[in-house]
């Protein structure tokens, strides 16, 4: 067993930083502030080759895996700890792993290098208005007319609907393909939205990662091309498990980045801030809270590496079952968004007055590490039903 990183990770880590702190992290205030990221910003971080990480060569990416994925979101986290950059990158890396490797080759060759680049963007459109948890329930549905698939229904809570209406691109869509089956009659397609006849979008403000839109796609006769049907017809929902897995593993791991940048801004705080005549850092109270969220932020990134290994191991060597990756992935989404949320808050408290300021930008922090509590990317109770299920079997599921 060996917990170290290589030598090749390290760099890697090292040289994404560099860039975060020079391109994301001076521009970090405005993001939230304008409710944008600039342009300029996606441009670069598309030439890093960020976007690419997961995706293969052949679709300009390059191809390195979910624990080179997790550090490079805990490093666009650490920079823009709102989250916003953090979220437009890896719902591009978790999806568009997933759209790698089940689209058509049609697809792929349409729409990764672009995504790749940080020219276009894609989302996953899963929740719907009646609720996000329950897949099954959905109600957004596909159907072949002619020789083309026709989508009708509508996504709420999405991520990226007005980057993706002006930059085009468009989402993995969860579709019910045979409403009689289930969460066996599901299928996933690719859905294109900018300029499109059939889908409207608008926006809905949220309470943090203001840099990145959300809101809702209603979609109406929508003929989509038989290509864009991503794998088989009615295995959606395994497909979508599969993603859910991969873009938990990098929501976990931006949280991580989030709580590692308040933490250290916290240790520098209490080293400085003097009261009653010594600094903070020497009181009992102080050291001990510093113990135990070092400890517990050490213990999330353990669950998170460990997750984002294992999604490695499975797909280079097929080594874990699929119920092993979800109990370890639903275990690292479980814990870093709380972990992250916690000891955000508690380097709130050390700064005192200054820490509820915008301009230490721990309350960006907060909103944004809370948007994964709350449930994106999956509800904690789900996190928490996959684990005993997995545990327990399938037979104790209500
Ligand atoms: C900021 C943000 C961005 C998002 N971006 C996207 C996106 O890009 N694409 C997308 O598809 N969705 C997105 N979502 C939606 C997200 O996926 C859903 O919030 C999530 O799946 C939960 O669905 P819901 O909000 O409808 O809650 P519900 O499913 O209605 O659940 C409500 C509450 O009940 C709990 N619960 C549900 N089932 C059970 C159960 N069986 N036992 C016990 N408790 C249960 C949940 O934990 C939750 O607390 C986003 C959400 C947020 C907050």
């Amino acid at each position: 067993m060996d917990f170290s990183f290589t030598e090749e990770e390290q760099l890697f880590r090292k040289t994404v930083r560099d860039f975060c702190e020079k391109r994301i992290e001076p521009s970090a205030n405005e993001i939230d502030e304008k409710g944008e990221i600039p342009r300029e910003i996606l441009n670069d971080m598309g030439g890093m080759g960020l976007f690419g990480i997961t995706i293969s060569k052949e679709h300009g990416g390059s191809g390195q895996g979910f624990v080179k994925a997790a550090m490079a979101a805990e490093e666009i986290a650490r920079a823009d700890v709102s989250m916003a950059a953090a979220v437009y990158y890896l719902v591009e890396a978790g999806w568009g792993f997933l759209l790698e490797r089940y689209g058509s080759r049609q697809a792929k060759e349409a729409i990764l290098p672009d995504v790749v680049r940080g020219k276009t963007f894609l989302g996953i459109a899963s929740t719907e208005a009646t609720g996000g948890s329950d897949i099954s329930s959905f109600s957004t549905r596909m159907e072949e007319k002619e020789d083309a698939l026709v989508v009708n229904g509508a996504k709420a809570y999405i991520s990226g609907v007005r980057e993706a209406a002006m930059y085009g691109g468009g989402y993995v869509t969860i579709v019910k393909t045979d409403p009689e089956l289930g969460h066996k009659g599901l299928s996933l397609c690719y859905l294109p939205v900018k300029d499109k006849e059939g889908i409207t979008m608008s926006t809905s403000r949220q309470m943090g990662r203001e840099g990145i839109s959300n809101g809702f796609i209603r979609i109406e006769n929508v003929k989509i091309p038989w290509h864009y049907l991503i794998g088989e017809w009615n295995k959606g929902f395994y497909y979508a498990m599969e993603g859910f897995n991969c873009a938990r593993t990098l929501v976990s791991a931006a949280c991580i980045g989030a709580a590692d940048k308040a933490l250290g801004s916290g240790i520098e705080y209490i080293r400085r801030r003097k009261v009653f005549s010594s600094p903070l850092a020497k009181f009992e109270g102080i050291q001990f809270q510093l113990a135990e969220d070092y400890t517990r932020l050490e213990s999330a990134r353990l669950l998170v590496y460990k997750a984002a290994w294992m999604l490695d191991r499975m797909y280079s060597e097929q080594r874990f079952s699929h119920q092993e990756i979800n109990k370890a992935v639903a275990a690292a989404k479980l814990t870093a968004p709380t972990v992250a949320f916690d000891i955000i808050k508690n380097m709130m408290m050390w700064h005192g007055a200054y820490g509820y300021t915008r301009e230490a930008g721990l309350e960006r922090g907060l909103r944004g590490v809370a948007s994964y509590i709350v449930g994106a990317e999956g509800a904690q109770n789900i996190m928490r039903l996959i684990i005993s299920r997995e545990i327990l079997g399938k037979e104790f599921t209500a």
